[in-house]
C-alpha cells in the first residue's frame, strides 16, 4: 500500500490524538494516524495491571478542549482513562484517519521533493509533507539484565504486559521494582497471592494520595455550581506548578515535601527497622516521586516481605539474592520501568543530507522545546526530549507542543527547520536550568542516560514552557 497525505502522525495515545484533534478542529482532513497497537490509548491501552491509574487528578489530566467532568472520581483508574481517550477519538471523528497494527520502521526525508516517506514494519508506505512523532517516552518495557532471567520456568511478565489470565491466588509472587507501577500493583497482588516478595533496589520518596473519589459535599458542590469543575482544574494546575516545581530545584517547597513524605512513612509503617529500609538517601524529586497511599500498608502485610538484598541471579524456580538466600517463586512480575532515553527507537529517522536522528542523539536526545531537531525539516515531536513532567500534568505539555506545531504548520509550504542558533540558545538555557535541579547528582533514574545526561524531564515550571511555546516560531525556524 502506498498512500500520499499531508501529515503523518505516529502514535495514537494522548499526544497523537491531541495532534489529530487539533488538525480536525482547524478543518484539516488530510492526515493519517499510524498506531502500532490494536486501538487508540497508548500507555493507557497497554498498562492493564490491577490498580493501574493516574496520580494526577483527572480534571487536570484531560484535554482543555474536552475537559474530564466527573462529580465522583478524582483519580479514575486505567479503564476510565482509556474510555475517555476512545471517547475523544470517536467524538472528533479521528478513527477514520487511524491505521492500527502499523508499527513505523522508518521515516526518510526527500529534500528535493520536500516530502517524508514513512514505512511501516508491514511494508506500507506513506508520503507526507509533515511527520509528527507522538510515541511518548514510557512505552517500551525495560526488562532487567539479571543473570538467569531466561532460566525461570514459571510465569514472568512486565507490568506493561500484564497477563490478565494469570491467576495469582495462592501463588508465591516475586515483584521486582518499587516505582509507581509496583506501588499501584502491590496491594492488589498481595490480596490474592499466598506470599509476595518485593525486591527493592532503591527506596522511593512517597507522598500520600488523596482518596480516588470525592466526598459527598464536594460532589454536591460539583453538581450544583456551574463552572466549578473548570475552577478546580485551574486551581490544581496552579497549585502543582507553584508548589511542586520548586521541589525539583530545592526551592521553598523542597523541605516541606520531604517532611510530608517522612510523615507519611512514619504514619503508615510503625516498624522502625522496616521504615529505615524504605527511607531514601537522595534528595526528594531526584527520581519521580511516587504518589500513593496504599503501598506502605501493603508492604506491612503479613504475606509481604520487602527484600533489600541485591538480586544476584534468577533461577529456574525463583530468585537468589546476595548472601546466597534463595526465594522460591511461581510468578515473577517485572515492575522495572521503561527504555526511556532511547526515544524514537527502534525506528530509523533520516533527515536532510542523510542525517540519521539516532546518530545526532548518541550523546543523549535533544530537541528545540522538545519539539524540533535541526536537520529534520517538517518533522516534529510530541513528548520529545526534556518535556515529560513529574510535577504537573503531561497533557498540559502535550497541548503546548501541539499548539506550537500548529503554528509551525502555518509557515508551510517549504522546509520548516529550527535554526542552529535557536537550538544553541535553547540548549544553553536548558543546561543551566537542569543544573539547578536535583536530577544530575544523587540518584540513578529513568530521567537520564547511563552517562548521566538528563534527557527526559522538563526542568522548570509549565507556565514557563507555555510562555516559550507561545512565541512565534518564525523567529526560531528557517523556511526554505
Ligand atoms: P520506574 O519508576 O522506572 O521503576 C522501576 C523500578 O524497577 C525501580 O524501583 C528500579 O529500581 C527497579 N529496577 C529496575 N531494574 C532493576 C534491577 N535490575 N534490579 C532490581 N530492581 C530494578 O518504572 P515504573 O514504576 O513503571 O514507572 C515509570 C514511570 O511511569 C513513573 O515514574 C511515572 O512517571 C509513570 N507512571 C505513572 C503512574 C501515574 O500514576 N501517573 C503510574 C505508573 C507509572 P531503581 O530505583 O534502583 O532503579
Amino acid at each position: 500500500m502506498d498512500i500520499s497525505t499531508k501529515v503523518v502522525i505516529i502514535g495514537a495515545g494522548f499526544g497523537g490524538l491531541c495532534m489529530a484533534a487539533a488538525l480536525k478542529r482547524t478543518g484539516h482532513d488530510d492526515f493519517v494516524v499510524l498506531e502500532k497497537g490494536h486501538d487508540v490509548g497508548g500507555i493507557w491501552r497497554d498498562n492493564i495491571y490491577p490498580g493501574c491509574g493516574c496520580d494526577v487528578p483527572s480534571h487536570l489530566y484531560s484535554f482543555s478542549f474536552e475537559k474530564y467532568r466527573s462529580a465522583r472520581s478524582r483519580y479514575p483508574a486505567q479503564p476510565e482513562i482509556l474510555n475517555y481517550l476512545t471517547g475523544v477519538a470517536d467524538k472528533y471523528r479521528l478513527r477514520q484517519h487511524l491505521r492500527t497494527g502499523a508499527e513505523v520502521a522508518s521515516a526518510e526525508y526527500d529534500q528535493t521533493a520536500r516530502r517524508w516517506t514513512v514505512r511501516t514494519e508491514a511494508g506500507d508506505t506513506f508520503t507526507a509533507d509533515v511527520v509528527v512523532c507522538a510515541v511518548g517516552q514510557l512505552h517500551r518495557p525495560k526488562l532487567p539484565d539479571i543473570t538467569g532471567r531466561a532460566d525461570f520456568t514459571g510465569a514472568a511478565f512486565h507490568t506493561a504486559r500484564w497477563n490478565p489470565d494469570q491467576d495469582l491466588t495462592g501463588r508465591d509472587v516475586a515483584l521486582i521494582g518499587t516505582g509507581s507501577s509496583a506501588a499501584q500493583l502491590l496491594p492488589h497482588v498481595a490480596r490474592q497471592a499466598r506470599r509476595v516478595r518485593v525486591y527493592q533496589r532503591t527506596p522511593n520518596w512517597v507522598l500520600p494520595k488523596p482518596r480516588p473519589e470525592f466526598g459527598p459535599l464536594t460532589r454536591a458542590v460539583f453538581r450544583r455550581t456551574p463552572g466549578i469543575q473548570s475552577a478546580y482544574r485551574a486551581l490544581v494546575y496552579l497549585a502543582a506548578d507553584l508548589a511542586l516545581t520548586p521541589v525539583i530545584t530545592k526551592g521553598w517547597s523542597f523541605l516541606p515535601a520531604k517532611w510530608a513524605a517522612r510523615w507519611h512513612l512514619r504514619r503508615q509503617v510503625p516498624d522502625p527497622a522496616l521504615r529505615a529500609r524504605l527511607t531514601p538517601d537522595y534528595p526528594i524529586g531526584c527520581k519521580r516521586i511516587v504518589v500513593d497511599s496504599d503501598f506502605y500498608p501493603a508492604v506491612t502485610r503479613e504475606n509481604v516481605e520487602l527484600v533489600t538484598d541485591p538480586i544476584s541471579r534468577i533461577t529456574r524456580d525463583g530468585i537468589e539474592v546476595a548472601g546466597g538466600r534463595h526465594d522460591r517463586a511461581d510468578v515473577i512480575v517485572y515492575a522495572t520501568g521503561f527504555r526511556t532515553t532511547e526515544f524514537l527507537a527502534p525506528m530509523t529517522v533520516r533527515g536532510r543530507d542523510g542525517a540519521v536522528l539516532q546518530d545526532s542523539w548518541q550523546a543523549g536526545a535533544e530537541a528545540y522545546l522538545g519539539i524540533a531537531v535541526e536537520g529534520f525539516p517538517n518533522f516534529f515531536l510530541v513528548h520529545g526530549p526534556n518535556t515529560i513532567l513529574g510535577h504537573n500534568s503531561n497533557i498540559f505539555m502535550i497541548e503546548c507542543q501541539v499548539h506550537f506545531i500548529m503554528n509551525c504548520l502555518r509557515l508551510l509550504p517549504g522546509a520548516v527547520e529550527v535554526r542552529a542558533e535557536a537550538m544553541r540558545d535553547y540548549r544553553d538555557w536548558l543546561d543551566t536550568a537542569i543544573g539547578r535541579t536535583v536530577w544530575p547528582a544523587g540518584c540513578l533514574s529513568w530521567y537520564k542516560t547511563e552517562s548521566g545526561r538528563v534527557t527526559n524531564p522538563w526542568p522548570a515550571s509549565t507556565l514557563h514552557y507555555r510562555k516559550l511555546v507561545r512565541r512565534d516560531p518564525a523567529a526560531a525556524f528557517s523556511v526554505t
